[in-house]
């Protein structure tokens, strides 16, 4: 995910630092029935204990037999996209491979819910190790989690359309921040819908990044509103709806993420739920975000299970 600063953002919009920082300390939270925030959290720190989960490398190979194994369990069907491409680094062909997970293969009408599941090769943000080790907690692991729990409740779940979770390979292989290429994954899977229609639509597609963080603060990016207004006000109410002020309505971050190639080349109106400041705004400047202090101590699964609540509820819903 790239973060572009607010210079395309009005006044208004734009957070300061007298902005209140929402209290999450102190306030109990019990998810849903089957949400387990303990178990969200044991999904995140066992990929976190894989490693460095770039593409194409053991780690990755290691995290896709994890999440085969696991959603097909859950009663889900595994299928992976997978095309060459070439590695920035290297020059040669490296496999990338989207992994799919569906549910009700045979639904015409689908929602997509999203999320990378590649880490930074390197933590190059690190203030003081720029080529350690980076285990992205929050960062690829708490949204990978995150439907990893959700994978619980879809089965059951009495709705007339079909779901399909897609996590998405070399979001960011990326050496060199200022021109790596970005979304590479989430790219093709948007042309191969274009160009290779299948046989079911998707109406809408909810991403999730970065989801992780003690200290949640989600606010909508500039592109999900821009793209899907409806689908952010109707997620954003759900969560006021159930008493959960870490969703604040108001554009403050202008993401470029994965949702962007599902928005501008697929046509399929999907938002990013995502908390850029990791762990506050006042914190930016030491920010854990691409550095080895991405690790699941600074992540909760709370934080993980109040995004899948609100995404389930969302589900619920879809008639
Ligand atoms: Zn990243």
């Amino acid at each position: 995910m790239l973060w572009r600063p607010w210079d395309n953002l009005s006044q208004r919009n734009q957070l300061t630092a007298t902005d209140p920082i929402t209290p999450t300390v102190g306030r109990q939270w019990t998810p849903p029935p089957p949400l387990n925030s303990g178990r969200a959290m044991k999904y995140l720190e066992q990929l976190c204990a894989i490693g460095s989960r770039t593409t194409g490398t053991a780690g990755m190979l290691k995290q896709q037999e994890l999440l085969k194994q696991h959603f097909e369990s859950l009663g889900g069907t595994v299928v992976f996209q997978s095309f060459q491409h070439r590695h920035p680094l290297t020059g040669q062909p490296v496999e990338i491979k989207n992994l799919i997970v569906q549910w009700h293969p045979d639904r015409k009408e689908r929602v997509l819910l999203c999320s990378h599941y590649d880490t930074r090769p390197f933590p190059d943000r690190d203030p003081k190790n720029r080529r350690g080790l980076f285990v992205g907690a929050n960062d690829g692991a708490s949204s990978t989690a995150a439907l990893m729990e959700l994978g619980h409740a879809i089965r059951d779940l009495d709705i007339p359309i079909g779901v399909d979770f897609v996590f998405f390979d070399a979001e960011e292989l990326v050496f060199v921040e200022q021109n790596g290429e970005y979304f590479i994954g989430s790219t093709y899977f948007a042309q191969q819908y274009v160009e290779e229609a299948p046989p079911y639509r998707y109406r809408a597609g909810i991403l999730l990044d970065m989801i992780g963080d003690k200290d949640l603060q989600l606010y909508y990016d500039e592109a999900s509103f821009k793209y899907a207004p409806q689908l952010a006000r109707e997620v954003w109410d759900i969560a006021k709806g159930m008493g959960l002020k870490e969703f604040t309505p108001r554009v403050v971050h202008s993401i470029r993420d994965d949702h962007l190639p599902l928005n501008e080349i697929a046509r399929i109106p999907t938002i990013d739920i995502i908390d850029f400041d990791y762990p506050t705004a006042a914190s930016r400047t030491r920010s854990y975000w691409h550095t080895t202090a991405d690790t699941p101590d600074k992540c909760s699964g709370d934080s993980i299970t109040k995004v899948v609540a609100v995404v389930l509820e969302w589900l619920k819903r879809q008639k």
